[in-house]
């Protein structure tokens, strides 16, 4: 790899990071533009000084996170990112609200639940932080344009991202994405490329382009900047342990597309307990799939630990891989700690938003419609435990995915301006 240079090697400023290490047989990488293991092709992982046998010392305390900002970089010491960060010009993405969802816990006989609200992100999902994450990494690696194969959510975010940072971008989608996607992520500029086909077909057809010197000097943010990128996710974890007052709650239920989330979700939790950041005790983690794209969830069913790709077919877009890169950590992940991974039908996702938009004033994308669904049918099947504290994650805004209600959301009556109209639209209406 050129830029494996000792010159340009003592320019690297990843904070805490170390090394990249494979998941499947450890062995260890110079931090760089990698993505699979050499020896075993398994996936690469980011190492910390703390990932060293005698290197187990937190290297924050609560106290100073609490004075950090308000946003991901309040854990930058636990991140692959210079310790200067913060000053860079970013999106500074995270510290959304955990809601604590009464009404919707009492809809649903359940005695602790909240939502995870990462809707309130910049580009409106939990994508800007991974996206954070993976800029730093380009910068890092002197890359000059940030690129990404997407399902919709993450070209808005790596788009914003590169004209808040001044980098070229270009990025790549299925053209059937809804509108909102489309023109969110055109909007920030760079070049936004439709291709005829699945995510899969992007995600293939990306492969493809980073062996091409026309992507020379590229990050794509989910391929060769994927280890960084997929720690953007453990803010997820932090930050929920730390607006619970620093604890970790009994059950969470997480969408999974790739997989990667939910895999650094776990990865999250593990080193708050490794560093003393909170108390070690035992959490399930919930894997929520659509039924028309549920690869995940069938292995699980099935008792399977590979995961057989399918053609998705479902209204949760963003959440539609067909052929998962992480699936078989989730399931070995949803085994482990006692969740499990469920799927819903679309209609049961259209119900489910409108659920949780009726109890908490919560708009959520069709992707916070499977984990709302998946909560409650596992609650229904007794998978999950109604007394036990737990969080659902919402991950992006209903107003990307407004097609999935807009036939069902329509205005009660419409009548002129006047009192005599209005009372016959209510006498008609009650
Ligand atoms: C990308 C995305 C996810 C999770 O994706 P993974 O590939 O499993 O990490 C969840 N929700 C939304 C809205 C997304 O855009
Ligand atoms: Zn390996």
């Amino acid at each position: 790899m050129a830029l494996a240079t000792a010159e340009t090697k003592t320019s690297l400023d990843f904070g805490p990071a170390v090394a990249l290490a494979c998941r499947e047989c450890g062995t260890r990488y110079d931090l760089g533009p990698l993505f699979a293991c050499a020896e075993c092709f398994g996936p690469l992982e980011v190492a910390y000084t703390w990932n060293s046998p005698e290197g187990d010392a937190a290297p924050v305390t609560r106290r100073q996170i609490e004075a950090g900002p308000a946003d991901i970089w309040r854990y930058r010491a636990l991140l692959p990112v210079p310790a200067d960060v913060a000053s860079k010009p970013n999106l500074a993405p995270g510290w959304t609200k955990l809601v604590p969802a009464r009404n919707l816990a009492r809809e649903l006989g359940m005695r602790s639940l909240h939502v995870k609200d990462d809707s309130g992100n910049p580009t409106h999902s939990f994508k800007d932080r991974v996206v954070a994450i993976a800029l730093e990494a380009a910068r890092n690696f002197g890359f000059h344009t940030l690129s990404c194969s997407s399902t919709g959510n993450l070209a808005g975010a790596v788009t914003a991202a590169a004209a808040r940072a001044g980098l070229d971008a270009c990025v790549f989608i299925p053209s059937n994405l809804e509108e909102a996607k489309i023109v969110m992520a055109s909007v920030f500029g760079g070049r936004l490329v439709g291709i005829e086909g699945s995510y899969d077909d992007v995600n293939r057809f990306c492969s493809e382009l980073i062996g091409d010197p026309m992507s020379d000097r590229w990050g794509f943010v989910n391929v060769n900047l994927r280890p960084y990128y997929a720690e953007g996710s453990k803010t997820l974890s932090y930050e929920i342990a730390e607006q619970l007052g620093w604890r970790i709650p009994d059950q969470i239920v997480v969408p999974v597309a790739s997989g990667s989330q939910l895999t650094k979700i776990d990865k999250g939790f593990k080193e708050l307990i490794r560093l003393g950041l909170v108390d070690d005790k035992p959490y399930k983690i919930f894997g929520a799939q659509a039924e028309g794209c549920s690869p995940v969830s069938t292995a699980y069913k099935a008792g399977h630990d590979t995961v057989r790709p399918v053609k998705p077919n479902t209204i949760a877009k963003s959440l539609a891989i067909g052929n998962p890169a992480d699936g078989p950590y989730v399931l070995d992940i949803a085994r482990r700690t006692g969740g499990a991974v469920e799927d819903v039908t679309d209609a049961e996702v259209v119900d489910a938003i409108r659920l949780l938009a009726r109890t908490e004033g919560i708009f959520a994308e069709t992707a916070g419609g499977v984990t709302v669904g998946v909560l409650r049918k596992l609650l229904v099947g007794g998978a999950l435990d109604p007394d036990a504290e737990t969080v659902v994650l919402n991950t992006g805004d209903g107003l990307k995915t407004l097609d999935a209600v807009s036939s069902e959301a329509r205005p009660t009556a419409v009548i002129r301006p006047s009192l005599s109209a209005f009372r016959a639209a209510v006498a008609e209406n009650s």
